[in-house]
């Protein structure tokens, strides 16, 4: 309900020959010169949103640094948590951490992890813009697939940092994940090619950069399933 007062006002000015109001933006904040405080609001609250998932990642990795709930927590050097934007509009998943991750605590840094690092930027994007995370955050021996009880026992984690980053898409790398999160155990190279729904988000599954690594003739499909990431992310083609 417009007030009296108001209505009074736009009466006068409709007699003054002014028929359209500008919308209101920040521009024209400025120009008719409303305290710039007013803009602050909005400013806070957006700073407000961003701290409160730095605060909330924060808490889940204090809450999990000395982790112990299956047995690679004795075997590991570090754990590799993940990393990247909290604001990140694409969430990679990959199944755990290697060798070269488990020593430097963070994730997809060895041979796979630089071929991750090319693909992110062939899509243009950088690491910095994107999230990158596995199913299980510590090391299994000699690289093995993560065992049942040791995915069941870590994949709160993977969850939270989800909820906490809430991406547009998610992608999973390789069959361990695809298979994690699509709770199936349908073959990746049957899964990959298209969207599912994981929780109102949507889920690409496709190769792990590591089956690159040994099977080059799997880069063409990646890079089909990226750009159907790139296109749904409104992100151009680079020419
Ligand atoms: S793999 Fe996950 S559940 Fe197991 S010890 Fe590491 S953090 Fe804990």
């Amino acid at each position: 309900m417009l007030s009296d007062d108001l209505i009074k006002n736009l009466q006068l000015l409709k007699k003054d020959g002014i028929l359209f109001l500008p919308k209101y933006t920040p521009a024209t904040q400025e120009k008719i010169g409303l305290a710039k405080t007013e803009y602050h609001t909005t400013v806070k609250t957006s700073e407000n949103i961003a701290i409160t998932k730095a605060d909330k990642m924060a808490q889940l990795q204090e809450q999990i640094k000395n982790c112990q709930n299956c047995k690679l927590s004795s075997l590991r050097t570090n754990i590799v948590f993940g990393e990247g934007n909290l604001n990140a509009e694409l969430f990679f998943v990959g199944e755990a951490p290697g060798e070269n991750e488990d020593l430097q605590g963070k994730p997809f840094v060895g041979k796979a992890g630089i071929l991750l690092t090319k693909i992110i930027n062939a899509m243009n994007l950088s690491r910095e813009e994107v999230y990158i995370g596995n199913i299980i955050k510590c090391r299994p021996p000699k690289n093995r697939d993560p065992e049942n009880d040791e995915i069941d026992a870590c994949i709160n984690i993977i969850l939270a940092q989800i909820d906490i980053i809430k991406p547009k898409i998610i992608c999973t790398l390789g069959r361990v994940s695809s298979k994690t999160l699509l709770a199936t155990d349908e073959k990746i190279s049957k899964l990959r090619g298209k969207f599912y729904d994981f929780r109102g988000i949507k889920l690409m599954p496709t190769f792990h950069p590591a089956h690159l690594l040994h099977h080059p003739e799997s880069k063409k499909p990646v890079w089909e399933d990226m750009q159907m990431i790139m296109k749904e992310l409104s992100i151009p083609l680079k020419k």
